[in-house]
């Protein structure tokens, strides 16, 4: 199989259905891989944060996310089991160098086995000896029946999405009436200590880009951390575009209106997507803890050169890029008796051959096949 952008064997398409075994001897780059055991692509980055898709069916729909009536969800038997996930997961934390590992989808809490599988990986033990940090990145709603048992199972973080305070318009956004579960979710995980909380914001013009300032007052009040996203060309309906979305620059020019905002250290940024700010009158870094915001520019600041990240979707295909045209297939390998080494093999290629941005700004950006809610956001 050749892949579609690179010319490498050994990814396919993600629309494409999945294949066996994914390497090849005869890939023109596999030759050049150093024997470093981590996830190394050609342009020096190494990938040690895991996203790990556990479902892509989802109790919302969000507008710029999936269509009201939902998608055709995938077939039981193509999505992992819990076996196979934790089998994945532990062959990244204990071959690949991966040390973070945070959990998505479509919406994880609807994925039975959640707390068994962060138990699971939880218990690993990185190259360096410590636990991996955990994290859930969440709708919120179950969140605050679950809170408790999660952290339990060794849950470090949560970031739950939340794109308006108001109860008509959550309900105009996600097509369900559900702010008040969402709410309670996030007071349970801050009650049981899941922090610190990100709430993650998705501005859409005409719809709540006028929330910005009452948003980070709320979130500054209540202890959480909010971040903007920009709005991506993920949707599964294809109806993005560039001059509908709200810029940073337009959410920094409405939140410097009302706020002191003073940019954090960026070398302390590191591979972290959003860029952070201090937010108060007198916020600095004077050694005394300040409200931060965030905002993941992925559109107008692109910030692929510092990329960490490796994804797994439910359906067990690699994905170097949120943004990626190929998949490689580690589901059926596994379901064909590969072991961990060789498991483990082919995730390596996979990720050396990681694009050095995702293109959205190029004319020759093509959408990926797959929406968010099915990459695992
Ligand atoms: N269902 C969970 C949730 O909403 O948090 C996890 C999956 S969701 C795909 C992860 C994040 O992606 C959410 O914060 C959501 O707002 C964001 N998201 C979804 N579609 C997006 C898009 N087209 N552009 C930007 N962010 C998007
Ligand atoms: Fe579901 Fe998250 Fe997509 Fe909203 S953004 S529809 S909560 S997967």
């Amino acid at each position: 199989m050749t892949n579609v952008l690179l010319g490498l064997p050994g990814r396919r398409p993600a629309s494409a259905a999945p294949a066996g075994p994914t390497s090849s001897p005869s890939d023109p780059l596999a030759g050049t891989r150093p024997t470093d055991p981590r996830l190394v692509d050609t342009f020096g980055r190494v990938a040690t944060d895991l996203r790990v898709s556990l479902t892509d069916k989802c109790s919302l729909r969000c507008t710029y996310c999936m269509p009201p009536e939902g998608l055709d969800w995938l077939p039981g038997e193509q999505v992992l089991n819990d076996a196979e996930v934790i089998r994945l997961i532990t062959i990244a934390v204990q071959q690949l160098g991966v040390d973070e590992v945070r959990f998505t989808g479509g919406e994880p809490l609807l994925r039975r086995g959640l707390e068994k599988i962060v138990e699971a990986t939880a218990q690993l033990r990185t190259a360096g000896g410590g636990a991996p940090i955990t994290a859930l990145t969440t709708n919120g709603i179950g969140l605050a029946k679950r809170a408790a048992a999660l952290r339990e199972a060794g849950l470090n973080r949560v970031n739950v999405s939340l794109d308006t305070l108001d109860q008509a318009r959550f309900l105009q956004i996600t097509h369900r009436d559900r702010l008040k579960d969402v709410l309670a979710g996030l007071a349970a995980a801050a009650e049981v200590g899941l922090g610190p909380i990100k709430v993650n914001t998705v501005l859409l013009p005409g719809v709540n880009d006028d929330e910005s300032v009452p948003l980070l007052h709320w979130a500054v009040e209540n202890g959480y951390e909010l971040r903007f996203i920009e709005q991506m060309p993920l949707d599964a309906q294809g109806a993005w575009e560039r001059s509908r979305m709200v810029t940073a620059e337009q959410i920094l020019t409405a939140l410097s209106g009302s706020f002191d905002l003073v940019p954090t250290d960026p070398q302390a940024r590191g591979a972290a997507p959003a860029q952070t700010w201090y937010v108060g009158p007198d916020a600095g870094p004077d050694g005394v803890e300040r409200p931060r915001v965030g905002i993941v520019a992925s559109v107008t600041r692109p910030f692929c050169g510092d990329c960490d990240r490796t994804r797994l979707t439910a359906d067990g295909q690699i994905r170097d890029c949120l943004f990626a045209r190929g998949e490689t297939d580690l589901r059926d390998l596994m379901r064909s008796g590969a072991d961990d080494d060789q498991l483990a093999d082919v995730w390596r290629t996979a990720m050396w051959g990681k694009q050095p941005g995702h293109g959205i700004n190029d004319p020759s950006f093509l959408q990926p096949d797959r929406p968010m809610s099915a990459i695992g956001g």
